[in-house]
């Protein structure tokens, strides 16, 4: 048994931070958890002072691509490396992103469920997976990847990774059902373009028809699975919303359709904002992409703002691996830049997080009987949300009662190697 001791506690839930907190772990669980003078603890356990640092949840990116290392059409189709080596670097990306405090990740498509066998295996380290594996869409969404050129690539299907091109019910039906075979933990499908699809399917332009995607989302929920949903704006936002997805990712355009963040509010459907992806979108080399990306920041911005108001529950989601693989709590000082409090933003990266996934009652927050994900952060980000970007103040991150990182005798791990590569 654990009882760690001193640390100023962020327990997720929204609730303000609880000076000299005291939490006690037996096993892989957390069994107690607040102020140093309502919790109790048996005498025979072994105490860490955590004096002077904050203690968080273990943070949670509720949308990521932890296998994917670029944009290009070389890296999107697997052609400038060996298999082997791609798989490598992204269980480097796993290790590092567990090492960042991030004990859980929704991956939005691309990571296969062999990574998710080889953390629970131990053969690598890296956060708790919760996988999408492939985008659904119908021919010429965002899930058919096919070149400017009007080519398909010719490397084999990976099994793992099953095709996720569906038209008309009875096949969105069975792709529904494959992912679930290969090993989906959620299904993700799309009704719009994006920021970077192909010009002419930008991001107002529709995906599926009302009939296909409310079948979607029936078997997702028929087979216990969430369902979230890429769409940025136009009629396919709305044949999202109306069929009841769980999680809107982007929405970009909401703010144009306020009856929209209503029903969202209403229904309890997450919003997505993914705002990191789009900063990176706005200064691309691809002219079409850079231009949208410039053209939805503001609306963006005032659909995450109107949303918030609304009461929807805005988590937080990188869009990251197009993009690289930055700091994940970069999305956390965007959602501070928009509006949240620190207070609002780390609740969206960890306890709301945690709902969104579906997963409250096991991750999330620091609380009886909750996994003890936790990471200890040497100062207040509550004063600077930053600070969960810099690898050198994530002090000692904690994955179901075991330590997996430690820096507080300024030991370096290969895990910071990131932090150095971030900073150059
Ligand atoms: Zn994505």
């Amino acid at each position: 048994m654990q009882v760690l001791t001193g640390a100023t506690l962020i327990d997720g839930t929204g609730a303000s931070p609880v000076p000299d907190a005291v939490v006690v772990i037996d096993g892989e669980r957390i069994v107690a958890a607040g102020a140093r003078a309502r919790t109790s603890w048996p005498a025979h356990a072994e105490l860490v002072d955590l004096s002077g640092l904050t203690l968080l949840p273990g943070l949670i990116d509720t949308h990521d691509h932890l296998a994917s290392h670029g944009y290009a059409l070389t890296k999107r189709w697997g052609l400038d490396e060996p298999a082997s080596t791609t798989h490598l670097r992204t269980a480097r990306v796993l290790e590092q992103t567990l090492a960042m405090g991030y004990t859980t990740v929704r991956d939005a498509g691309g990571l296969d469920a062999g990574f998710r066998l080889a953390i629970e295996d131990g053969m690598i380290s890296g956060p708790r997976l919760s996988l999408g594996l492939k985008i659904i869409s119908p021919t010429g969404g965002i899930g058919d990847s096919v070149s400017p050129s009007g080519h398909s690539c010719w490397i084999p299907q990976d099994p793992n990774l099953p095709d996720s091109v569906a038209n008309g019910v009875r096949q969105v039906r069975t792709v529904v059902r494959t992912m679930v075979r290969a090993g989906a933990d959620a299904i993700k499908c799309a009704t719009t373009g994006g920021a970077s699809s192909r010009p002419g399917h930008g991001p107002t332009d529709a995906a599926f028809t009302r009939d296909e995607i409310r079948v979607l989302v029936d078997e997702a929920h028929a087979l216990g699975r969430k369902v979230m949903c890429h769409a940025l704006g136009g009629p396919g936002l709305r044949l999202a919303v109306e069929a009841g997805v769980d999680s809107i990712e982007h929405g970009c355009y909401l703010a144009d359709e306020p009856e929209l963040i209503t029903m969202m509010a209403e229904r309890g459907i997450f919003l997505t904002p993914t705002l990191l992806v789009y900063v990176y979108h706005r200064e691309s080399q691809a002219p079409h992409v850079r231009d949208r990306a410039r053209a939805l920041y503001e609306r963006h911005l005032e659909s995450v703002q109107t949303a918030l108001a609304a009461g929807v529950k805005v988590v937080a989601g990188t869009d990251a691996g197009g993009h690289d693989h930055p700091a994940n709590a970069r999305e956390l000082e965007c959602l501070v830049e928009a509006g949240m409090s620190p207070l609002q933003a780390i609740r969206a990266g960890t306890g709301l997080a945690a709902e969104c996934l579906g997963w409250e009652r096991t991750v999330g927050t620091v609380a009886a009987d909750r996994l003890a994900d936790l990471a200890a952060v040497d100062g207040d980000p509550l004063r600077d949300i930053t600070l969960l970007q810099r690898a050198d103040r994530i002090k000692v991150v904690w994955k179901g009662g075991t330590i997996c990182v430690d820096r507080r005798g300024g030991r370096v791990t290969a895990a910071d190697e990131r932090a150095v590569r971030l900073r150059t």
